[in-house]
């Protein structure tokens, strides 16, 4: 079971990482919780040159992510997959397709055949989206700490537009969630609809 964790930054994706993998183990499931970009360590240092390192140009940014998920899937998610883990990701294909396609304006289509190509075509079973407003997350961010975190927010606006229409156009692979509710209620609502994917 392959479950991608998407939204805006400051959607509580890591909050709804760390009680899905609570409840799976509760369950007995082994379970990996792993992120892009920097779920490996060359993907750390990729993710050190995009967030923190001197302006690219946005094609050397969407090819560095690209690179990131090519070798997270190979070497973390499919291994993990074959011995039979859960893998929850925070983070997977549709944020390079909302964040280089539609934020940065590269096209959507031409990013997600990179980003298919990139993983071999892995698909997960299940992606939670946590959907956030713009301003709600700009509240929940905080101080600004990296340069994506800076974006103005029609940036925020259009990823958060794409991402909403990804869902849209998959409703059997989607779960849509107010990420302005209660953490306790999103995720409920998860493992209401994660049941009956992951019983032993
Ligand atoms: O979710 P996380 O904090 O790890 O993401 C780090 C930053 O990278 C965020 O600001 C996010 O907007 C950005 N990002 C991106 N394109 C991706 C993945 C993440 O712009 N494909």
């Amino acid at each position: 079971v392959f479950i991608a964790l998407e939204g805006g930054d400051g959607a509580g994706k890591s909050t709804q990482g760390a009680l899905l993998k609570q409840w799976l183990e509760s369950l007995g499931r082994h379970v990996v919780v792993t992120r892009e970009p920097g779920g490996t360590d060359a993907g750390r240092a990729i993710r050190e040159i995009v967030l923190h390192g001197s302006h690219i140009s946005p094609r050397a940014e969407a090819l560095l992510y690209a690179a990131d998920r090519a070798h997270h899937v190979e070497s973390v998610v499919i291994p993990a997959l074959h011995r039979g883990d859960v893998v929850i990701t925070d983070r997977y294909i549709d944020s390079s397709v909302a964040y280089q396609g539609a934020g940065r304006d590269l096209g959507t289509d031409e990013v997600l055949q990179l980003s298919r190509w990139a993983t071999c075509g892995l698909v997960p079973t299940l992606t939670v989206l946590l959907d956030v407003t713009p301003e709600v997350g700009r509240q929940r961010r905080g101080d600004v700490h990296d340069r994506l975190e800076s974006e103005p927010d029609d940036f925020h606006a259009r990823v958060r537009e794409h991402y909403l229409q990804l869902a849209a156009a998959d409703p059997g692979r989607y779960l849509v969630i107010d990420a302005a509710l209660p953490p306790e209620e999103i995720h409920r609502r998860v493992r209401e609809r994660l049941t009956p994917l992951v019983e032993v």
